[in-house]
């Protein structure tokens, strides 16, 4: 036997799985390079079960609890009216000549609805990370490693908070082989709600994770500042009147000062002499006190003090009280003016520590948030219709919802259908990914039967949401289900078909 003719006997005993453009040979038993599809006896199986999702139903002012959430299968029924098939598990449309692999047809409400359901491929996708923190993270457009390779960038601050996007075409293909592959095992752990070692060139290192506090160079964040330092002097500006002389709220993007601030002028705060070294923006607002950093108030400052230059002699006065405090209450200080003008640090006064608890309080949990974004393109548009670009103007005209694992998304405006989703609200464990590489990630179209219609839909291949229920699957279908999953709606999501 040639060696030509043995490699295609070796390849004749094993299937060929279609659903990627890898386009893995599988042996029987074995699985194929991404682990969701195996070869049982000659048979293409999707290994991971298909998710159904239970409406939680509001009974008489009470919340009828779902079945416990990720129990698996046990072959009863979910009411028809109260299931919704997600697309975690039920396999792709590629390479895109074939409908979606399941296209449910289902009334709600005495409406014909459908809903196409398909895993998508994203080539380009990525994530967006918020995490709450007003520390320094490192520079603006830093690049973000993960076990040394670029796997995307900090982006624009936002209130509160600091952001990275990360992935994105660049880094999954655009790259060397390691870094693609680097970049989409991140964006997989991260969206399945994972932690994450991750390292900001000339900047911190950040273990983050999906709904939880983020850790910072090793320390666990606890909360969000209240607000910038004039927002705080501002909500504050009341309860401080009559107790102290003067205040500083130590922030690394705006300081504020009381006695100069609008929000003291307008209760006749008193002039204290006292001098900011810093950009001053408008009264009693401060840029650039200090370097970004990890101390007071996302400053690299220990020492408040360090900001302040000599009193006014004219206008200070020995014995003059003054308050330093950060945006988060975590740090605080309390001095007194010596003979000498300089102030010297006492004990802080009962009548002072409230409005530091009052601050503390107001701080919200500091968290790391994780949006998938991603592009469905013409692959997972031609599951739905014969003609995508229908389905495009059908979800922005608001007829066709669009929904992940049966969670909310917000679809961006302009061209195409770019999705963003928080990945905490869909179903656990709801992404994968392929070689290619890419991710993998469920989507749901659910639109009027008479829309679909129009749209040009797959109307050959719509079954029933009972079929489904009872475990048939499309006859578009080219593998087995290994199972299906029930999971309950969360409590934040609406029903897919509300909304
Ligand atoms: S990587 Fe996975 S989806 Fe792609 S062909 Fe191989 S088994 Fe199929």
């Amino acid at each position: 036997m040639t060696e030509t003719s043995r490699r295609d006997q070796r390849v004749e005993q094993k299937i060929r799985c279609d659903a990627c453009p890898v386009m893995c040979y599988i042996a029987d038993g074995k699985s194929g390079a991404c682990d969701r599809y195996a070869n049982e006896q000659g048979q293409l199986v999707r290994l991971d079960p298909l998710v159904l999702m239970q409406r939680r139903v509001d009974a008489g002012g009470n919340l009828v609890p779902f079945l416990d959430p990720d129990e698996p299968w046990n072959g009863d029924l979910i009411a028809p009216q109260d299931a919704f098939v997600t697309a975690v598990g039920a396999g792709t449309t590629y390479p895109d000549y074939k409908p979606a692999p399941f296209i449910v047809s289902s009334v709600v409400d005495g409406v014909d609805m459908v809903t196409v359901v398909s895993e998508g491929i994203f080539s380009y996708c990525g994530a967006k990370v918020k995490i709450d923190t007003d520390r320094h993270i490192g520079p603006e457009r830093a690049v973000v490693r993960v076990d040394g390779e670029p796997v995307g960038h900090v982006t624009t601050g936002e209130y509160g908070s600091q952001m990275l996007s990360l992935g994105g075409v660049n880094h999954l293909t655009g790259g060397g082989k390691k870094e693609g592959r680097v970049t989409c095992a991140t964006l997989l752990a991260l969206c399945n709600g994972a932690p994450v070692e991750m390292q900001i060139d000339d900047g911190s290192s950040l273990t983050l994770q999906a709904g939880q506090p983020p850790i910072i160079n090793g320390m666990r964040e606890e909360r969000m500042r209240v607000g910038c330092g004039s927002a705080t002097i501002g909500m504050f500006a009341a309860q401080w009147q009559g107790l102290v002389d003067e205040v500083v709220v130590v922030d690394d993007h705006i300081t504020g000062v009381m006695s100069e601030h609008q929000a003291g002028k307008v209760l006749d705060w008193p002039a204290s002499g006292i001098k900011i070294i810093g950009r001053r923006s408008t009264p009693g607002r401060y840029f650039q006190v200090a370097e970004p950093g990890t101390g007071w108030g996302g400053t690299n400052l220990t020492d408040p003090l360090a900001i302040l230059g000599p009193f006014d002699p004219k206008i200070a006065k020995p014995g003059q009280t003054l308050l330093m405090v950060s945006t988060t209450g975590e740090q605080f200080a309390y001095y007194e003016l010596d003979d000498a003008l300089t102030p010297i640090e006492r004990p802080m006064p009962d009548r002072l520590q409230a409005s530091i608890r009052r601050i503390d309080e107001n701080c919200e949990p500091a968290l790391t948030s994780v949006a998938f974004m991603g592009g469905a393109g013409g692959s997972l548009r031609a599951g739905v219709t014969e003609n995508p670009v229908l389905l495009t103007r059908s979800v922005k005209d608001a007829l066709t919802k669009v929904t992940c694992g049966g969670a909310p998304v917000y679809i961006w405006p302009g061209g195409g259908i770019t999705l963003m989703v928080d990945v905490t609200t869909m179903p656990d464990n709801a992404f994968g990914y392929v070689p290619t590489p890419a991710l993998v990630a469920p989507i749901e179209f659910t639109m009027r039967q008479s829309d679909y219609l129009a749209l040009g839909g797959h109307m050959s291949h719509v079954q029933t949401i009972e079929d489904v229920l009872a475990g048939q699957v499309g006859r578009q279908n080219d593998h087995k289900l290994a199972g299906k999953r029930r999971v309950g709606q969360k409590p934040q999501n609406p029903w897919p078909f509300e909304g």
